[in-house]
């Protein structure tokens, strides 16, 4: 695995400079670069039956030679046509991107293999963007002697990165290389996995699985294949995260709390609501962590408005009773204002200190707050990432509070504790987030830490309405707005970032806020919020809203997170087509908090109306065909549910997990075959065996662990610097 590449047959100089530049240096990134998807030649269809399949979404391969070329049409609407004929029949393989490069591509004769889904045009079978392969003959050099590996079985498709193609190695030549790497170096890969997993989980040898994943014997093997290479990515993941909350565990240097005093009791009994049963629940586990003498290291997730700040902050009641410090860290100034707020609101008549810090601030107030941290005289003490800044010390940290954890990145997470460990003792972390993360992706992202979910709202909420409107019934919307204000209600009207740059995104907010205040709503009171406006401005704003002296609250969607306004029922997202799925969920949190029923209504663009309840993807604009197909399932996820935990699944099909880890940056995915939605239960399996594995061998050293160690340790210097980015 770790001799270069140069070593396989096939690559040279040339090719394994080029390899290199992409992060291929050694024989082992070269056997790990997966194919992205197979041609089952063994399974190909005949053009003439393709009218079965027409419409059906199904995903077939078709293999043919190239009868005739072309392009129609006019820009924008060029495209390029090919017909593919098999002797059975022929079919028209239609492509709008590339026109250009296409028109080259090809000479009559050509062999070549189509995958892809069957549409209809006109009534007659055509494929649309299919996935092409060459199968023999054609452009490519060498291809003569086009080994069997192109033309029979199962074969590869692997990602050809446009410098590769320059470097001459293209999908068969490429498909060569893989093929001596495999002949020469396969064999010589140690199995890393203990040998009772491999025996417990009837597993394919590394190698098999290796071979199979590239050259699949038979559709069984590649299945075979891709769950035992899934299940080393899961338990190499999982393991690193075993062995981090080990590290923590372990140190049993936390603090012991008691629980059970006067300012929790009095606090808890002055609440204008009773608890719910999943509060008290979490309550109870938090409250056991914080006895017990190791740190607390906890998630606390909960949809929106599940009531987690009162559940935080009795948990800082138990730390201040027992003479410590507690810290909340909110992911905005606009945030921690309200949090500092509401924490007041509720502690009116217990005498505790809570202080807020932010960087706004003026240098004096900042000064004495600052001093009364160090001092120990602030006990709550509320603030945005200015808490881990230089210069601010606690004097006894006890608890640590952070909320939204996802804005946070790992860092510092870790930074909070690790600048606040005094003489060993470490304080306690709850971690608290709204943004529902689906529970296979908790495990990954949070796998350190244990979870408590709070999987109820309070009892007086009720649901929210939500619905997608179309410009052409704006006016209804409109109306709609006047007659909730008429009522007494007040509503939100939200802008996405229309542009990379503020300063434009500040333009189009505030010319539409113009346009509403002029013609749409001269009657009403508006505001108008930004990112632009300082602390106290955005403050002065939301203040008038809640005090009812504006109905109508227009924003950019500084507005996202947290922000509790009870008598707004009703929130309008414009362009809601261009927010992600959580963030629509998160907007839609904005409302629904008090007794009035409340709406959610989605403004989008007039070509989402025919397909709102249709399977039917939209003919003819290939590129943007799967654009708006994940469009229209988001816009119908919030239509369909209120459950922040399916609108998470959902939405992490769509994206896909990347986004969560913020490893769209770095541009590369954490896993190349797991799929944290569709591989859950193999993820937990990797899971339940990597914390065992842990428990009994802290640090692997075990003589039956001594491979795995070796692949432990390369593995997790990666995956750490995936997960630090994110
Ligand atoms: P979250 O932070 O989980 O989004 P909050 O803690 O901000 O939710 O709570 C939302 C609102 O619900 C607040 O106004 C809070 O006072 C109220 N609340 C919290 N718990 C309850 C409960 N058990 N019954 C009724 N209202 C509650
Ligand atoms: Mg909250």
């Amino acid at each position: 695995m770790d001799l270069p590449v140069r070593s396989i047959r096939g690559i040279g100089t040339q090719r394994a400079a080029t390899l290199s530049s992409l992060g291929i240096e050694k024989v082992g990134d070269l056997i790990y670069y997966f194919p992205r998807a197979y041609i089952d030649l063994s399974r190909v269809m005949p053009i003439g039956k393709l009218r079965d399949v027409m419409d059906t979404g199904e995903y077939v391969s078709i293999m043919g030679t190239v009868r005739t070329f072309d392009t129609a049409g006019s820009p924008p609407k060029q495209r390029f046509v090919l017909v593919l004929d098999d002797g059975s029949g022929f079919i028209p393989l239609v492509f709008f991107q590339q026109v250009r490069y296409f028109k080259n591509a090809f000479s009559l004769g050509d062999s070549i293999a189509a995958s892809g889904k069957v549409t209809s045009f006109q009534n007659r079978p055509q494929m649309l963007h299919p996935d092409l392969d060459r199968i023999e003959g054609g452009a490519e050099p060498g291809a003569a002697k086009a080994p069997v590996i192109n033309t029979r079985g199962i074969i590869p498709k692997y990602t050809i990165p446009g410098e590769l193609k320059e470097a001459k190695l293209q999908t068969k030549s490429f498909r060569r290389v893989m093929r001596s790497a495999l002949d020469q170096h396969v064999r010589h890969i140690p199995e890393f996995l203990p040998s009772d997993l491999v025996r417990k989980y009837d597993f394919l040898p590394l190698h098999l699985a290796l071979t199979n994943i590239h050259f699949p014997s038979s559709q069984e093997m590649l299945e075979k294949s891709r769950r035992r290479l899934k299940f080393d990515e899961l338990f190499l993941f999982q393991l690193m995260l075993a062995v981090r909350r080990n590290g923590v565990k372990s140190t049993k240097s936390g603090i012991r709390f008691s629980t059970g005093g006067e300012l929790f009791r009095r606090l808890h009994s002055s609440l204008p609501f009773e608890l719910t049963a999943a509060q008290r629940r979490v309550l109870d586990e938090i409250a056991a962590d914080m006895r017990s003498d190791a740190p607390m290291n906890r998630l606390l997730q909960g949809d929106v408005g599940s009531g987690k700040t009162v559940v935080a902050l009795l948990a800082m009641l138990i730390a201040v009773e027992n003479g410590y410090q507690a810290a909340f860290m909110a992911p905005t100034e606009v945030l921690a204002e309200q949090h500092y707020k509401s924490l007041r609101a509720l502690l009116k008549d217990i005498p505790v200190n809570v202080r807020l810090l932010v960087s706004g601030q003026k240098k004096r107030v900042r000064e004495d707050i600052l001093e009364d941290v160090r001092s120990g005289g602030s006990e709550i003490t509320v603030g945005t990432h200015a808490l881990i800044q230089e210069g601010v010390a606690f004097s006894r940290l006890g608890l640590a509070v952070i909320d939204e954890q996802h804005r946070f990145g790992v860092a510092q997470r870790m930074a909070l504790r690790e600048n606040n460990i005094t003489g060993n003792i470490h304080p306690d972390i709850l971690v608290m987030t709204a943004t529902p993360i689906p529970r296979t992706l908790a495990l990954t992202l949070y796998g350190d830490l244990d979870v408590s979910t709070i999987d109820e709202l309070p009892a007086n909420r009720k649901s929210i309405r939500t619905a997608v409107r179309f410009e052409s019934q704006r006016e209804k919307v409109w109306q709609f707005v006047r007659s909730e204000v008429a009522q007494q209600r007040q509503a939100y009207i939200v802008y996405p970032l229309v542009e990379e740059s503020e300063k434009l995104d500040l333009k189009a907010a505030t010319e539409s806020f113009e346009e509403l205040r002029r013609k749409a709503f001269p009657e009403l009171r508006l505001g108008l919020i930004h990112g632009r406006l300082s602390m106290g401005e955005k403050e002065e704003i939301m203040m008038a809203f809640r005090e009812r002296k504006l109905d109508v609250l227009v924003a950019t969607t500084v507005i996202e997170v947290g922000i509790d306004v009870p008598n707004a029922s009703t929130m309008i997202i414009e362009h809601a087509e261009r927010f992600g799925l959580s963030q629509l969920h998160q907007l839609r949190g904005r409302v629904g908090r008090g007794a009035a029923q409340s709406y959610c209504i989605l403004m989008a663009p007039e070509w989402v109306a025919p397909l709102m309840n249709a399977q039917a993807t939209p003919t003819h604009d290939g590129d943007s065909e799967a654009v708006r197909e994940t469009v229209v399932r988001r816009l119908q996820a919030m239509v369909e549910t209120l459950d922040g935990f399916k609108i998470a699944e959902t939405d992490l099909e769509l994206r896909g997990p990347g986004d969560f880890f913020g490893t769209r940056q770095s541009g590369r995915p954490l896993f190349q075959l797991a799929n944290l939605v569709t591989d859950s239960q193999l993820l937990s399996s990797a899971r339940r065996e990597a914390f065992e594995l842990v428990d009994h061998d802290p640090h692997l050293q075990s003589s039956s662990h001594h491979l795995l160690r070796h692949r432990f340790e390369e593995q997790s210097r990666d995956a750490l610097n995936t997960l630090q980015t994110g």
